[in-house]
């Protein structure tokens, strides 16, 4: 089969798109017949490569897939060859405390699809029957894959993990980013009274406004904190949604009213800044940080999507073949939306 993968740990040089033997099915899996896979940050992350992080090469990158069942394993109940699915890419091990308690993400043996184990840039790809979701025939491949990563992880960061509140307000700092663009539609959803949207291209913030955004902020125009300030009558908001990380942080907890919550799954312009511990103690501020979500949030939020309530947002469709190329491209970051593969 056909995949893009990664030889060694470094840049987007390190990538290539191979042959490589099918994947061999466990008793509890499934074969899957990829038919759309969408790109993440994450991806990026994992090129890069970071210390504890052990992979056998080469390694299939790709977190989101949808796709056909092409067999099923001996132990699977539920799901038959020719049916269609999409994957929650959170693996859990199902017995741990953590695990136990329906809280997934946060299993001792936690890992990603795509980022610890072969992932979906590939023809072909094994998966556990409980990952997966079944697929109505109104959604497509696609839109199953594009959104699935993002909007589970939008839902647990705000929903389960930031308590987000009808009437409140929420500040999300980037605008073009998937999670990004599901964390806006689901404060919509979730009854938030202002949504503002930090973003770089007037582009950008036109989509954001489409999605539910309602007041929009061009950081290219100038100090984007003042103009929060501003704009909220100098009160500033309840949430504050950054994943940008290292250049935003301090002015994303400048932002927040007293006894805010500042809720982050990322870090795109790097993990490491100082925090003025005055600041945080003295107005009561909280910062929450969370991964991916539970399966109960990857059904609850995916089961939005197939109502339509919220929606994927794909920027363009590449072939599988041109899989490093569009890596490429979202490391530039001009993307609007996600990035998928079509095998
Ligand atoms: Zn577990």
């Amino acid at each position: 089969m056909k995949a893009v993968v990664l030889r060694q740990h470094g840049t987007l040089e390190d990538l290539a798109y191979v042959d490589l033997p099918a994947p061999e099915i466990g008793p509890d899996e499934v074969l899957l017949e990829v038919k759309a896979a969408a790109l993440n940050r994450l991806d990026l992350w994992v090129v890069e490569g970071w210390p504890g992080l052990r992979l056998d090469f080469p390694h299939i990158l790709g977190s989101d897939g949808a796709g056909v069942i092409a067999a099923v394993g001996e132990r699977v109940e539920g799901f038959q060859v020719g049916d269609r699915v999409v994957v929650n890419p959170t693996l859990s091990c199902g017995r741990c405390d953590f695990c136990r308690a329906g809280r997934e993400n946060l299993c001792d043996e936690f890992k990603i699809i795509g980022e610890h184990v072969p992932g979906f840039f590939a023809q072909l790809a094994a998966v556990p029957a409980r990952n997966l979701l079944a697929l109505p025939d109104h959604v497509s491949f696609a839109e199953a894959a594009a959104a699935s990563l993002v909007l589970v992880t939008a839902w647990h960061m705000l929903v389960v993990a930031g308590r987000l509140r009808a009437g409140e307000d929420v500040l999300v700092v980037g605008a073009g980013g998937g999670v990004n663009s599901a964390a806006i539609q689901i404060a919509r959803l979730a009854g938030a009274r202002h949504i503002y949207v930090v973003g770089s291209t007037a582009a950008k913030l036109a989509q954001a406004e489409a999605l539910g955004a309602d007041a929009l902020i061009n950081r290219s125009e100038g100090d984007w904190g003042r103009a929060l300030y501003a704009a909220t009558g100098r009160r500033g908001v309840d949430v504050v949604v950054d994943n940008v990380g290292a250049a935003t942080f301090h002015t994303s907890l400048r932002s927040l009213k007293k006894g805010g919550r500042l809720l982050t799954v990322g870090n795109s312009t790097g993990p490491r800044f100082e925090l003025d511990n005055r600041y945080l103690f003295a107005r009561h501020l909280t910062i929450i940080g969370s991964t991916m979500g539970t399966q109960r949030d990857y059904e609850t939020v995916m089961g939005l999507l197939f109502a339509g309530r919220l929606q994927a947002v794909v920027d363009t469709v590449y072939p599988l073949s041109e899989g490093v190329e569009a890596l490429r491209r979202l490391e530039r970051g001009d993307v609007a939306g996600k990035l998928v593969l079509e095998p």
